[in-house]
Parts: C-alpha cells; structure tokens; sequence
C-alpha cells in the first residue's frame, strides 16, 4: 500500500497506524468463517480488534475517515471477518456518536474492547433501499414503546449484544425513530440467513417487545437523519474494504503470474495478460484514489460528502468485482477451488455493491448532487 499513502492525503501519524495494523493484521491468525461456525469467527476477530486498539477509531470521536479508511483497506486485504467486525463496531457506535445521550454511550467502552457486540438493523423485507417503507412499529405506551415486526439481512444477529434499530413510531414519511436495542428483551427471536460469504446474518422478530423510553436514540422522528448520517459516513469506508479486497486479489495474482509457466513463458510475459495486469492496477489506483479524496474532504472539514463518497463506494465496489474477477481467470481451475484466497475474495466483494447503498442508488447520489450544483 506504501505507493499511494505516501502522497500528501494521509499525516504521519496516519501512515505509522497503517502499516503497524498492516504488520499486526498480518502476523493474526484469522478466524475462517467457512470452517463452520461463522458467530464465533465473528467474535473472535472482534476480540482481536479490540486487543490491537483500532475500535476505538470505529467508535469515539473525533472519526477520523482517513484513519478508518486505511483500517477497512488493511483489514478488508488480510481477512474479511476482520473487515466485517470493524464495520459492524462502527455501524452500532456512529448512531450514538451523532445522538445518543451519556447513558446509550456507556456501552461504548466495551465496544472498543471488542468486548460487547454491535449491529445497525433497518432493511426490512419490504424496505431496502426505499427507506420511506420501513414498516416496524413502535408505539408509545405509558414510558415504554412495543416494538412488532421484521428486519431482515442484518449482520451480527445472533452474537451483536445491542442494535442500532430503526422503527416507524408515526406514518408521516419521515416518522421513523432510532432505538438501541438490547437483544436479551423477552419477544425477540433471530433466525439465520446465510450469505454468500459466511457471517452472522438474519432476521429479527419483535413480537410485543417492550423497550423502555430511554432507549430513544434523539427525539422521535430523528431516525433518518442518524439512519442516513450513519450510512453517509460508512459509505467511504465501504469502498476501503472493496480496495482492500482487490488490492490482495491484485498481489494474489502477480505472485501467480510470475510462477506460472505456459508456452514456454510465464504467464506474466503473455501480453494478454499484462494488459488485463494493468487495466487491475489502473482500476485500483483510480479507486483508492477516490477513496482517499473523499476521506481528504470528510476530515477536511465537508462532513457531508454525499457525491465523492457516493463516486468512490460506486466506482470502488465495482472495480474491485472486476479485478478480482480477472485474477480468478488467470488463477485458472485451481481459482475457481473452493477456499482458494481468489473465490473467497470472489464471494467476499459481492454484497459491497449491493449494501448501504446499492451501486444504482450511487449514481442517483451522485446525479442529483451534480444537478443541485
Ligand atoms: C451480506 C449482507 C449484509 C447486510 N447487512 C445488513 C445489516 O447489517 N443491516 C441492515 O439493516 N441491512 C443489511 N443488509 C441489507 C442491505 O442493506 C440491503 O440488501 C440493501 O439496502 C438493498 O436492499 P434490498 O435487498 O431490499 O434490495 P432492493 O431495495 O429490492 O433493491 C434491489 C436492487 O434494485 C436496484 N435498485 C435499487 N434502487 C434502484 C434505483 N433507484 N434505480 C435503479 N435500480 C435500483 C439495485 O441493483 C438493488 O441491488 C445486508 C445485505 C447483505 C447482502
């Protein structure tokens, strides 16, 4: 990663923590969610993460994205349970950053422990990326609200010890609350759905839940706003994770290349595929690039960066499916192997197109932005 965190983006201070959690991630003995069981992988990469120290940057002001972005594309190149950890760390804290009182923040400490577990709970069957269809209800009832319905496709269900949830506490469009939710309350049930790259994932059943008012994150009807503060924050981060993906994919592929004989020549002297080796570097030079410039602006000062976040999860979730794609083709056969490194990335990069934020939503953001200027 040496090439570009040199160039004038990053502090010192930034380039030191990156390649110290690069030799730190690297020397880890990761978990293999695909061995089996995927809760404990879970809890065993947070553990870890919370050993080396770099929750805290997840979960505690000031959010550095230049040092969140370089933590996603470390970790997101080593393991992509480790990626997964962080991102679910700082999707339960961040809502609590931007609205939680003293009392919803007392959690956070053992969160940066690795110690206590989080997750961010709004897709519903019905709502995914049209949010207005959120449909999960919380009454008020005296000082409690009743929470009855479904989420589903959300990460951590069965190991987060608390969620971020978004409830409709009134039918105006808006009217949607955020809570934190304590997943030990008696009416709740989980129940797995399993992804493409094996994590905790699943449903949430509130049937009856009751949930004691001081567990409003803000003022009713702020759910929005933090649910898109939240997602308007980890969408640069998002894109990290996919340059950490494809930057490993990209070394995976050199080191095949240069070893492989064919023809009488390595596969790295084919010219064929030194063209598609350099269409892989161009595409993942262009994306970190964006990535950085949108963390550059975030801590510059913007905190709203609507279309360079959104430019740089569309173009960098995208690019990285290709470039791992191609060095899966020049893997050949033994690629296409289950539990080879390039058919885990192959698996690992696909909900990145498709999660806080789908690409087309992106390019929504970014039109609509382009069109208000
Ligand atoms: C591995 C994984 C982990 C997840 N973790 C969480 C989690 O922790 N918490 C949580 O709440 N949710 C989570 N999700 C859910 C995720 O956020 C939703 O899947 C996503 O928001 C898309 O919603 P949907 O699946 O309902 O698809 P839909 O909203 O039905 O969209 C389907 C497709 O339609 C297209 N599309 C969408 N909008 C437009 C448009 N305006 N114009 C043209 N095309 C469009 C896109 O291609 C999109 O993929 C996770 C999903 C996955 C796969």
């Amino acid at each position: 990663m040496e090439d570009l965190l040199t160039l004038p983006f990053f502090t010192d201070a930034q380039r030191s923590f990156a390649r110290e959690l690069d030799v730190n991630a690297r020397q880890h003995d990761w978990p293999d969610p695909d061995a089996g069981d995927d809760a404990q992988a879970l809890l065993d990469a947070l553990k870890a993460l919370g050993k080396v120290g770099v929750l805290k940057h997840a979960a505690s002001e000031p959010w550095s994205m230049r040092t969140n972005v370089l933590a996603r594309e470390v970790l997101a190149y080593h393991a992509g349970i480790a990626d997964l950890a962080w991102a679910m760390q700082a999707l339960g804290a961040v809502p609590l950053l931007i609205a939680g009182d003293d009392e919803q923040k007392r959690i956070l400490p053992d969160a940066i422990a690795g110690k206590l577990c989080l997750g961010f709970a709004i897709t519903e069957p019905d709502a995914g990326s049209d949010l207005s269809k959120l449909n999960l209800r919380a009454e008020r009832v005296g000082d409690d609200y009743i929470l009855r319905g479904e989420k589903h496709l959300v990460s951590n269900v069965g190991v987060a010890d608390y969620f971020v949830l978004f409830a409709r506490t009134s039918d105006e469009r808006r009217g949607v609350s955020a809570f934190l939710l304590d997943t030990t309350l008696p009416g709740l049930s989980f129940e797995q759905q399993r992804p493409i790259s094996p994590h905790p994932l699943g449903r949430i059943v509130c049937d009856n839940v009751k949930l004691p008012a001081s567990a409003l994150i803000g003022n009713e009807g702020d759910g929005m706003g933090i649910a898109l503060g939240t997602l308007g924050r980890m969408r640069t981060t998002v894109a990290a994770a996919a340059n950490g993906f494809a930057r490993r994919a990209l070394d995976e592929c050199l080191k095949h290349a240069k070893r492989r004989q064919m023809f009488g020549k390595t596969l790295a002297e084919m010219p064929i595929a030194q063209g598609i080796l350099a269409e892989m570097r161009a595409r993942l030079d262009a994306s970190r690039l964006l990535t950085y410039r949108a963390a550059y602006e975030f801590d510059g000062g913007k905190q709203r960066i609507p279309l360079q976040a959104g430019v740089a999860k569309w173009q960098s979730t995208e690019n990285a499916q290709w470039i791992i794609d191609k060095a899966l083709q020049l893997a050949g056969g033994v690629g296409a192997l289950h539990g080879s490194i390039f058919e885990r990335l192959y698996r690992e990069i696909r909900p990145l197109r498709i999660y806080e934020g789908a690409s087309e939503v992106q390019q929504l953001v970014i039109a609509s932005e382009m069109l208000k200027e």
